[in-house]
């Protein structure tokens, strides 16, 4: 019997996987995917919100600014990229300046601090690029920028040494309350359980529905997204927001805590909660509306371009908490964006309720560091020599885009949760996330992988499931 059973490996649920884990709690994580960080939280922008945007009251805004001012402990702890470089909302009109105070003014109801109106001289001062429509900004100090995958994983491989289990590749597809206990049914197995929390993020509402009569729908909503090579790295150091206008609600252009810098995203409904394509009318449009925000855009740079899906309902907030009629069961649903930002006081606001129930002693023994990968690319000449000399491994390059060694991979491979497919060793490594996207290092990569996981190359993924490289032996072909 477990104590509780977190439903999705997205950094809602590796963030409350990581708060249980100070307690003395049986806590599992069961993932549908072959990994953390594989739904919703593996593709936003990746910033880290003052807090200006949500309405005051609500649940958004409040754990939004709250879980802000927990970033900088967190990735210290954590080691996980981070950066404060502020971000600003540009105006574009004289006629609206009225709503860049609103926003102002509903950040500081928030708790957002320092917040400021710049002059559009002031804003091109900051930001070069910044275009001369530009009248006026709000500027945030506070705004960040970090790593989503780097993020997910460093809170659940300190979750999981800290004793919490992770089952990957386990999908639940039905809960049956059990007197004041539920079974949850996984594959052919059936898992006891005193509590669950359902971070299935997309999925929420249908593990919603097995227990609560309280019912919500999740209806996926698009955000395409154009990533640049990171020669394009000058255009923005804040992240630049733009206030909506009679043409819409605007995209952003930012650096990404890892040089790059990244245009999105757009906002389109759909019906296929698997849907990730892009469109190539989606992925125009934000670079029309960009170019509002910046003089200019190179798209020979675009190395890539993604999609990501929103977790809309019709609740407009987030939806934490027990149903009425399933108490032991506690949603943390309905996370839409700030939900990256907010996902570390999400977690704090699920484990109150549970340690409320459950009651349980404290873990004396939660240690609240986690060592990163260290990257070489990072290291100075004298560390690069110190790492080579004790592991010959760091000696081989193998992602040429992004200077990423054997040594670094290997480590991927072999740490805590480690990487069992492709986009698990790019999410911790960064190896295939340079200009060529994989292409040279993609046979390096399985060769590793195959010599240390004895996983067969027809057998090795890109993402799990039938994301196969290789349907044979390559010279079976001839
Ligand atoms: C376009 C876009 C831009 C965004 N930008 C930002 C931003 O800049 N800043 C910000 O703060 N937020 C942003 N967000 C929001 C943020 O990404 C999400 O709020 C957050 O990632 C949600 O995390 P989650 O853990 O709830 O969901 P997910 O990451 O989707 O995790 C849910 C997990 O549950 C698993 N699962 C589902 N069903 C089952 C099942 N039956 N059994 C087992 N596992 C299951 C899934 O595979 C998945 O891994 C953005 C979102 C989008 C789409």
């Amino acid at each position: 019997m477990y104590d509780v059973v977190i439903i999705g490996a997205g950094v809602v649920g590796c963030a409350t996987a990581r708060e249980l884990s100070k307690y003395k709690l049986k806590t599992l994580v069961l993932e549908k995917e072959s990994d953390v960080c594989s739904g919703t939280s593996k593709a936003n922008s990746a910033i880290i919100h003052a807090g200006f945007d949500a309405k005051p009251g609500t649940l958004k805004g409040k754990l939004n600014a709250e879980a802000n001012k927990m970033f900088d402990k967190l990735a210290e702890e954590l080691e996980f990229n981070f950066k404060r470089n502020g971000s600003l909302v540009l105006c574009f009109d004289e006629n609206d300046m009225d709503k860049l105070y609103d926003l102002k003014k509903r950040g500081e109801d928030n708790g957002v601090p320092n917040l400021k109106v710049l002059s559009g001289d002031e804003v091109r001062e900051m930001e070069p690029y910044v275009t001369d429509d530009v009248v006026a900004a709000l500027y945030a100090p506070t705004g960040g920028i970090v790593c989503p995958f780097n993020l997910t994983i460093a809170l659940a491989e300190n979750a999981n040494v800290n004793g919490v289990e992770f089952r990957f590749n386990s999908k639940v597809k039905d809960i049956k309350k059990d007197k004041s206990n539920f079974k949850v049914f996984v594959n052919d197995e059936e898992i006891d359980t005193r509590m669950i929390v359902n971070a299935a993020g997309l999925y929420s509402d249908v593990i919603n529905s097995f227990v609560s009569e309280d019912k919500f729908t999740i209806n996926p909503r698009r955000g395409e997204y154009n990533l640049f090579d990171k020669y394009a790295g000058d255009i923005a150091k804040c992240t630049l927001f733009q206030l909506p206008t009679k043409l819409g609600k605007g995209v952003l252009v930012s650096p990404t805590v890892d040089g790059n810098i990244i245009v999105g995203p757009n906002a389109v409904d759909i019906y296929d909660k698997e849907d990730l394509s892009t469109t190539r009318e989606g992925l125009d449009d934000i670079i029309e509306k960009a170019l509002l925000s910046v003089k200019s855009l190179p798209g020979n740079l675009i190395i890539t371009s993604f999609t990501g899906l929103r977790a809309r309902t019709d609740r407009d907030d987030f939806i934490i908490g027990e149903p009425k009629d399933a108490k032991g069961f506690v949603n943390a649903a309905s996370i839409e964006s700030p939900g990256l930002t907010s996902s570390p006081a999400i977690a704090i606001m699920v484990k109150d309720i549970i340690i409320e129930r459950l009651k349980p002693e404290e873990n004396k023994n939660f240690n609240p560091k986690r060592n990163a990968i260290k990257r070489f690319n990072d290291m100075s000449i004298e560390e690069k020599r110190e790492a080579i000399k004790n592991n010959h491994h760091y000696g081989t390059i193998v992602c040429r885009c992004e200077m990423v060694t054997e040594g670094e991979i290997l480590e991927a491979i072999n740490r805590p949760l480690g990487a069992t497919d492709l986009d698990g060793i790019k999410r911790r490594t960064r190896a295939g996330s340079g200009r060529c996207q994989c292409g040279f290092c993609v046979t390096r990569i399985m060769e590793i992988l195959n010599g240390e996981k004895k996983i067969p190359l027809s057998k090795i993924t890109k993402f799990g499931r039938r994301s196969n490289i290789l349907d044979g032996k390559p010279k079976e072909y001839l």
